[in-house]
């Protein structure tokens, strides 16, 4: 596998910095060069992934209770109607 490298000054060295830039109201990432600071690449400031994971996780926590309510429900109309 090639080394990935700076195209500016040829480090082979990244690092994350957090950014907020100007006339932008989000903070993204940058990937910079750890000597140079040259800019190679930028990404969402939150991981996408593990917010759609956690939506999920709650998704499946309000269905779970939903099912619980229809049962009760279901359950009281039936001791109703006897
Ligand atoms: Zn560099």
């Amino acid at each position: 596998m090639a080394l990935s490298r700076c195209p500016k000054c040829d480090n082979e060295s990244f690092e994350m910095v957090e950014v907020e830039p100007g006339n932008w109201r989000f903070k993204i990432m940058f990937v910079q060069c750890t000597s140079c600071g040259a800019v190679v690449g930028s990404m969402d400031y939150f991981n996408l992934s593990t917010l759609i994971l956690e939506l999920k996780e709650k998704l499946d926590n309000i269905e779970l209770k939903l099912e619980d309510l229809e049962y009760e429900l279901f359950a009281l109309k039936k001791r109703t109607i006897a």
